[in-house]
């Protein structure tokens, strides 16, 4: 076995080492539970659980916990040791089957949405066994979901696992009307491509707002950005190569396929992208890259960065959700094949998947809702905010052909030459490439690209499943008791295809006249998070996920209140944040720097009234000017805080945040940034863009 082999997986308790340490009746117990759901016995669980501690201890690890995902978009975990006291003073090394299964933590630390007023605070994680142990840190982590006393749902995993429930269920269903009776289980694959800055851990540490805020408040314009294109696909720095090195080891370790990594299009940012999985294992290993990204970077004098929006000006990040569904065994559904025209499963799936976002665009957008996406979304390096499909030429022309009743499309010569002699020909890419659409279709699967990068997959990802699921129920409601099955399945491919096709649209979403056209078709445009969120409760959603199994109504409602007050705080934070730099760093300076201007001025003066000092005057004037104002609105802005803080309803304390504090924060920053540019450098309390983007 080569080093990386080896080093693969080394630290997760996969399925070789269950096959190994695990007697064979209680492997095939586990087996049996995580494929059709048969309950555990206690016993087994003991059974797992001794083994789970035996390897875990060889292994280094002193500790176990339930890992989970509470709504905070970061991981969770209490640690406990494996120790208990034996009668003689002793210790023994403990862990039991229920300690494997359950753990209740104290949920009312976590965000709930109301859901807790009602219940007590205490909470449940339940072990998931659909997803490895894994050791991380000398402690076994334990991948769990996490529940309130009343089984409500507190965390972004148990939405994800119903969600792939309810897409296999109908998936199956519509398989199986096709004569497809041997699938017996389909999984939803996700492939989550990771982009994130990094920057110099010196020069963080000299910015409140990166340390607060995760991103730039203020920072004028360098003089060169990304005009030149020369950082996408780059030479990788040898301090970059170091930490993406390290990065892969100890990913590797922890059984994530991290596969390509690559600089991106921004001066220091990156993209890591895994080979995809199981969504669920997807999205345990997405947070286990983002954490290990930052601890990484940290070994190596770095800070990752993994902000939407770290710098104004430049490309911000994203975090792509490659989606498809597979079957048990390992048949992509979304392959469209030679003849897409004549696989008719491909096209059912490929009809479910437009229906689906066609009717529920307002679903997608809220699930990428966040202010920090607001600064992404819109902007002319991040799909707009208006959801559409893009289907690329070839299987527009086959849906084309379908309407109008034909069965066959004419083919085509995809052998393309590219005029140099030494180079062989090769078959060009059946769909081109578009990075503008907001969802594509880039064969074989379909790129969601509208996720922020600090999301996390799981919530982009139920939304997904849960409408999908709902336009393959509906698909197989029609086509049950069908005598002609081919015949009606292709009609219904028709159907949708006229109903729905607004949705789909080829071009460039960059660009203005799609916003117009995509209003004359009647697509939704939500601009902003705040745009957004109100519909996650509208009727017709609630119906969706009680029907999918998905959320309860009063899951839904805690949800968009968690929304909703993350928004609060995360711009409280930052405006505070604001304020701090403002009145406590930047407003002193200048004024030193005006006073020793000043100094200058007179000093001149005591030679002679002949030397002139228009430049110091004029430049003491604006300097002034732009103090005043910018302490002015920094009184305004402490106005609307303290405003803020006595409303009780927190719908309404997010709409004043987005309509009222971040248009006077906007206009602090152009004040700002107009200061910095003008003051002398070894004035300026903090370091600039050029030095955190070009050091
Ligand atoms: P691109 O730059 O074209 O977006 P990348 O190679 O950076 O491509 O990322 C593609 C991602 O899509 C990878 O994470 C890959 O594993 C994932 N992917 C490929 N096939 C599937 C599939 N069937 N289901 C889910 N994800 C997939
Ligand atoms: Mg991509």
């Amino acid at each position: 076995m080569n080093k990386i082999s080896a080093l693969f997986g080394s630290m997760v308790f996969n399925d070789a080492i269950m096959r190994e340490k695990l007697p064979n009746d209680t492997y095939k117990a586990l087996q049996s539970h995580i494929d059709q759901g048969t309950p555990l016995s206690m016993e087994t669980a003991n059974v797992i659980a001794s083994a789970m501690k035996d390897w875990a201890l060889e292994h280094g690890a002193t500790h176990f916990t339930h890992w989970f995902q509470p709504m905070t978009g970061i991981t969770a975990e209490k640690h406990d040791s494996f120790i208990s006291p034996t009668a003689g003073g002793g210790i023994v090394m403990n862990f039991s089957g229920k300690e494997l299964i359950k753990g209740e933590p104290d949920a009312s630390s976590f965000p709930s949405g109301g859901i807790r007023a009602t219940f007590e605070a205490r909470g449940y994680t339940n072990w998931d066994p659909s997803s490895y142990a894994f050791i991380k840190e000398n402690t076994l982590c334990i991948p769990t979901a996490f529940c309130s006393y009343g089984g409500e749902a507190l965390d972004k995993k148990t939405p994800l696992l119903r969600s792939m429930e309810a897409i296999e269920k109908q998936a199956l269903r519509v398989l199986h009307l096709l004569g497809k009776e041997s699938v017996r289980r389909i999984t939803t694959t996700v492939g989550p491509e990771q982009e994130y800055f990094l920057v110099s851990k010196e020069l963080y540490e000299k910015r409140k707002d990166l340390i607060y805020c995760g991103r730039t408040l203020l920072g004028a314009k360098p003089p060169k950005r990304q005009e030149l294109e020369d950082h996408y696909f780059g030479a990788i720095k040898p301090k970059v190569n170091d930490f993406m090195e390290e990065l892969d080891q100890e990913l590797w370790k922890l059984g994530v396929l991290a596969n390509t990594e690559h600089n991106e299009v921004a001066p220091a940012q990156h993209e890591l992208a895994p080979i995809f999985a199981s969504a669920n294992v997807a999205a345990d290993h997405n947070q286990l890259t983002m954490e290990m990204m930052k601890k990484v970077a940290g070994k190596h004098g770095l800070v990752c960065l993994l902000h939407e929006k770290p710098f104004a000006g430049i490309n911000g990040s994203g975090k792509h959700i490659n989606w498809s569904l597979a079957t048990d065994s390992g048949e992509n559904l979304l392959k469209p094949g030679k003849k897409p025209i004549e696989n008719i499963s491909f096209l059912l799936f490929l009809s479910a998947v437009i229906q689906a976002v066609d009717q529920y665009q307002d679903l997608l957008r809220v699930s990428v809702a966040s202010p920090s996406n607001d600064h992404r979304l819109g902007g002319n390096e991040a799909p707009p905010a208006i959801i559409s499909i893009f289907l690329g030429d070839d299987l527009l022309e086959v849906l084309e052909a379908v309407q109008e009743g034909k069965t066959e499309v004419p083919p085509k010569n995809r052998q393309m030459g590219i005029g140099v002699q030494v180079l062989p020909d090769f078959k060009k890419d059946t769909t081109d490439r578009n990075r503008t659409s907001p969802f594509a279709f880039t064969g074989g699967r379909f790129e969601f690209r509208m996720p922020g990068s600090t999301t996390s997959v799981s919530c982009p990802t139920y939304m997904i499943n849960t409408i999908v699921a709902d336009a393959l129920m509906n698909i197989a409601d029609k086509l049950e008791g069908s005598s002609n099955i081919e015949h009606d399945a292709l009609n219904l491919v028709r159907d949708i295809y006229q109903n729905h096709k607004r949705i789909i649209f080829n071009g460039n979403n960059y660009s203005e006249e799609w916003v117009t056209e995509a209003e004359r078709r009647g697509l939704l445009h939500l601009k902003s998070a705040m745009d957004a969120c109100p519909h996650f409760t509208d009727q017709k959603n609630l119906d969706l996920f009680e029907r999918q199994h998905v959320l309860t109504p009063v899951e839904a409602m805690a949800r968009q209140e968690i929304l909703y007050d993350e928004y609060c705080k995360l711009i409280n934070i930052e405006a505070l944040t604001m304020l701090d730099m403002v009145n406590k760093d930047i407003l002193p300076a200048v004024l030193i720097y005006v006073k020793d201007l000043s100094e200058v001025v007179q000093s001149k003066q005591a030679i002679s009234e002949d030397v002139p000092y228009e430049m110091e005057k004029n430049l003491i004037q604006s300097l002034s000017a732009a103090c005043d104002s910018l302490y002015k609105k920094a009184i305004t802005l402490d106005q609307h805080l303290l405003e803020v803080s006595s409303m009780e309803d927190t719908r309404e304390a997010a709409e004043y945040f987005c309509q009222t504090i971040i248009p006077v924060m906007k206009e602090m920053r152009v004040v700002t940034d107009e200061l910095e540019t003008i003051t002398a450098a070894k004035y300026w309390p903090m370091p600039t863009y050029g030095s955190l983007l070009f050091s």
